[in-house]
């Protein structure tokens, strides 16, 4: 954990949060861990992905990649895939998992603030999946997004709504009621309206396209895409040029 945290003082990051990721990325590909919801929802925002930017043949970067659910997918959907994470144990799973999937991403250990230094405008689509809410400045993430992808290229988010709705979803009900993410997953105070985030993307010269909710249906056990952007949704943007 000291290099995380040392990471985490001078970096975009928060050194608990990457903690909290790193001691349970052991369990990253165990489909009824706590990460049964990425996986779950991980076929629903993929196709969404492709459908709208077509990820065959494309230079992709996956920012805040973690073991690699949405960077192997995209891979095996024909995408030519980076990865990277500030969490040395996630981006250690990644690499292992890679051995027994067959998958080849190129995974690394980089704050996307720097990969935006070195390598600007280089990529075709660029996706930041679930990872806003955790981070002290998302804006910055957002901006650094922006500067990696090409002028015309695709950049998709996604987190979670500051409404009511999601306290009670995505907090009580998801940590509290049904147990399915452990106690202190998320923090109330960091999700991000969709206004906040389509501000942050027209900063950074982002046009934003299409919105589209995820949303958990308790009965069936099943999350589904709709209109819904209350509780966790995801944004499609555009670098103008
Ligand atoms: N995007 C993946 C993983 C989401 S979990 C998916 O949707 O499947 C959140 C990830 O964000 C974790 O892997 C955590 O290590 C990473 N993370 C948190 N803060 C970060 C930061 N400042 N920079 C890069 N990654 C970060």
């Amino acid at each position: 954990m000291a290099t995380e945290t040392k990471t985490a003082q001078t970096l975009n990051a928060d050194a608990l949060e990457l903690q909290k990721f790193g001691d349970v990325a052991h369990k990253w590909w165990d489909k009824n861990s706590e990460f049964k919801p990425l996986h779950e929802i991980n076929p629903l925002r993929l196709n969404w992905i492709d459908g709208l930017a077509a990820l065959d043949g494309k230079r992709v970067l996956d920012v805040g990649c973690g073991g690699g659910i949405l960077s192997e997918s995209m891979y095996f959907k024909g995408a030519d895939v980076t990865g990277i994470d500030l969490g040395e144990k996630a981006i250690n799973v990644a690499k292992l998992h890679q051995l027994e999937s067959g998958a080849k991403v190129n995974y690394q250990l980089i704050a996307v603030e720097q990969l935006a230094a070195e390598q600007p405008a280089s990529f075709d689509i660029v996706t930041c999946m679930e990872m806003l809410e955790h981070v002290p400045d998302p804006a910055a993430i957002v901006a650094a997004c922006a500067k990696l992808v090409k002028p015309g290229g695709a950049v998709f988010f996604s987190t979670i709504n500051r409404s009511p709705k999601a306290y009670l979803f995505a907090v009580i009900g998801a940590e509290y009621i049904l147990n399915i993410l452990p106690k202190g997953t998320h923090d109330y105070a960091k999700f991000i309206k969709p206004s906040e985030l389509s501000g942050w993307a027209r900063s950074a010269e982002l046009n934003v396209g299409k919105m589209r909710g995820m949303s958990y249906n308790p009965m069936t056990q099943h999350y589904s895409l709709g209109d819904d952007v209350a509780v966790n949704y995801m944004m499609h943007t555009v670098l103008a040029g």
